[in-house]
């Protein structure tokens, strides 16, 4: 007996799919139009087979390229063997994973989540519980300093605290108990935090906002106010740590140890989402049984990629590369200011460039790029930022400049 012939809906090109999901996807997503199939390395291919460098790596979440050989391993391994018990169960994944990720990061306890904004909720969540059990705060009076332009994710709490009126727009009432300062400003937090503020959550470096970096010596500043004012400092380093600024973590450029430390996106090796709120044991202590919580935190899977991306970060090598390749990317922007470019902030792989206008919005230059094959994603306005894979050669990286040169010329 032979088996049936397999039939299979005839192969969609890029512009049937795209139109596909007009009436049934919804629209909170502007992409740009190009419908990718396959990945490697620094690399996508379309629907067609069209090759392009990927220049945003997932904001951050593919800091290792796409299906790094050993994450994609890792995870094949584990799947082989198991992939979900739910925490009503030890697996034996979790206890390593936790290990390392403490250890990488030089604080004690981790709590393992999934999405980002998991992590800023259960960081929110741990923080107002250490002001009430540690620091005295009076029942339901605990406060959370953060900043302006800020993006910590999409929840509802967390659009309360964001300044972003698309953001917010039609999705109150809102989550109190939030004060927001400008960034980069220590007067303002030093007026903002009293004796009812549990943290000062911040970004070490502003993402979302077009890779704003703070002056010299304000993420010192921050540690030294909150140790002296008795709150709890959490930096977000969700998009801005594990590898991406040339150092394992950004606030480690001011040689800054916060009280707590959100990760999320390239945790999850741009396989798996993971994420996690890592800290001290004094405050991560405050949690006990059955106060928090989540099905698919920590799961083995998830686990198993972590510590392999954990792992290839111990080596330090992907640190170097894109603290060395930053070097590159800075110097080439340079050589474009005046030519397209009015100004630019970088860090390592990452910079947030503001292009002049007149030559184009940040979604125009978007669409040029992308059909030089370079994709990029623009912030707001007219700034677009680059955060290629930190597996990108020189030569790529060269390349995807020269094309952004072509572009604004
Ligand atoms: C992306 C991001 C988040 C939210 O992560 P999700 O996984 O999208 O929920 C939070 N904080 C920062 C700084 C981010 O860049």
């Amino acid at each position: 007996m032979t088996a049936p012939a397999r039939v299979t809906a005839p192969a969609r090109t890029s512009a049937e799919l795209i139109r596909a999901e007009e009436p049934v996807l919804a629209h909170n997503y502007h992409p740009l139009p190009v419908v990718v199939a396959r990945a490697e390395g620094a690399w996508v291919e379309d629907v067609e087979g069209r090759r392009y460098l990927d220049m945003l790596a997932g904001y951050s979440a593919l800091n290792f390229g796409h299906r790094h050989p050993a994450l994609v391993e890792a995870a094949h391994r584990q799947l082989d063997r198991l992939t979900l018990t739910s925490r009503a169960f030890h697996n034996d994944r979790l206890a390593e994973f936790a290990e390392r990720l403490a250890g990488l990061t030089g604080l004690d306890m981790v709590l393992p989540m999934n999405t980002g904004a998991e992590a800023v909720e259960s960081g929110v969540k741990v923080a107002r519980k250490w002001a009430y059990e540690v620091k005295g705060v009076p029942a339901d009076r605990a406060t959370i300093v953060v900043a302006a332009d800020n993006f910590h994710g999409r929840t509802t709490t967390i659009v309360s605290f964001s300044t972003d009126e698309t953001a917010r727009s039609g999705f109150g009432p809102f989550t109190p108990g939030f004060r927001i300062v400008p960034y980069n400003d220590l007067a303002a937090l030093e007026e903002a935090v009293d004796e009812t503020t549990a943290a000062v959550l911040i970004e070490p470096i502003q993402g979302e906002a077009g890779v704003v970096i703070p002056d010299d010596g304000y993420l010192t500043g921050v540690r030294e106010l909150t140790r002296r004012k008795g709150a709890l400092f959490i930096a977000d380093e969700i998009q801005s740590g594990l590898g991406r600024t040339g150092r394992t973590l950004a606030v480690e450029h001011e040689g800054v140890v916060p009280d707590v430390v959100l990760l999320g996106k390239a945790l999850g090796g741009g396989i798996v989402p993971v994420s996690a709120v890592v800290a001290r044991r004094d405050v991560l202590g405050v949690l006990r049984p059955g106060e928090h919580g989540s099905t698919f935190g920590g799961n083995p899977l998830a686990a198993a990629v972590g510590t392999a991306v954990v792992e290839l970060l111990e080596a330090g090598v992907f640190q170097r590369r894109a603290a060395e390749l930053g070097t590159v990317l800075r110097e080439g922007l340079a050589a474009l200011v005046g030519r397209g470019v009015v100004g630019f902030r970088a860090r390592g792989l990452w910079a947030g460039v503001d292009v002049d206008p007149a030559v184009g919005t940040g979604r125009e230059i978007g669409e040029r790029l992308l059909r030089e094959g370079v994709l990029v994603k623009d912030t707001h306005g007219s700034t677009i930022r680059l955060a290629p894979p930190l597996t990108i050669t020189e030569e790529e990286l060269t390349a995807a400049l020269g094309s952004l040169a072509r572009v604004l010329a």
